[in-house]
């Protein structure tokens, strides 16, 4: 497989800098909380999909030196620095019901997912791989937030205001009608976001909005609540050190070369 460059180079920086972390005696353990954002835990042979044998491995080593909190505990307590670790998936893949559900029963957590309006509202579009309404009406009992992805996963970057209405507002109403509770939260296709965006996010009745800026939880807009996004090729025993200051320093610049990428390939 090939690996793409952006990713080679941060994980060479990754263990040249906890090298001389090492060395250095440097103190780099950060309190702050943190939001993960992974994508598919299956076999997949992409960049966002972890195996659930290494998914595994990652949630362990987080249940020993974090609390893994759900996305509402942290929110509602406005504290930004208690060590604790939020794990959310977007495009609402059906493997995290399958492979993390079951999973997370056992550790007595809850995730978040954030779905795409159109597999649930548009009876053509192609779903098999995604949760399905009732996976999430099952997952939101169990203590699941279920979030928005907008409704067709477009760069909302360059839409009009009258499609960003659509794609943040109207359609999540149609899908707060099926499944039968409120959406409170967003995350942007593709970490894209411009000020227009959180302009008509702000107005449409949630609580918080996500990117995959990297860097810890901020406390200066909820709007724009940072996350670490998650590829393949970071493993458990990366985690450590990514989840400090210049570890997620690195993730941040390499999550902005992976989104342009990605909004290039989906021209
Ligand atoms: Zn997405």
């Amino acid at each position: 497989m090939k690996v793409p460059i952006s990713i080679k180079i941060e994980k060479r920086l990754l263990t040249i800098l906890f090298s001389i972390s090492g060395l250095l005696s440097i103190d780099l353990k950060s309190n702050k909380n943190k939001i993960l954002c992974y994508h598919s835990i299956s076999q997949k042979n992409d960049n966002f999909s972890i195996s659930v044998k290494e998914f595994r491995k990652q949630i362990l080593k987080l249940s020993k030196t974090k609390t893994i909190s759900n996305i509402n505990e942290v929110m509602s307590n406005k504290i930004v620095n208690n060590n604790r670790v939020v794990i959310t998936f977007d495009d609402g893949f059906r493997d995290v019901f399958e492979n993390v559900y079951p999973l997370f029963k056992t550790f007595d957590i809850q995730g978040c997912v954030f779905v795409v309006g159109e597999n649930y509202l548009n009876s053509k579009a192609k779903k098999s791989d995604k949760l399905t309404l009732n996976q999430l009406k099952m997952l939101n009992k169990a203590g699941w937030d279920i979030g928005y992805h907008s409704y067709s996963h477009k760069d909302l970057t360059i839409l009009s205001k009258k499609e960003l209405e659509f794609e943040i507002a109207e359609s999540k109403k149609e899908l707060e009608k099926k499944l039968g509770f409120k959406i409170n939260y967003f995350a942007y296709p593709f970490g894209g976001y411009s000020r227009k965006v959180v302009n008509v996010v702000e107005k449409s009745e949630y609580k918080a909005a996500f990117t995959v800026d990297g860097g810890s939880m901020g406390e200066a807009n909820v709007f724009k609540m940072s996350r670490v996004c998650m590829s393949r090729h970071i493993k458990a025993g990366d985690l450590e050190f990514l989840l400090t200051d210049v570890g997620l320093c690195i993730n941040s610049i390499v999550a902005k070369i992976v989104r342009l990428k990605d909004i290039m390939k989906s021209f």
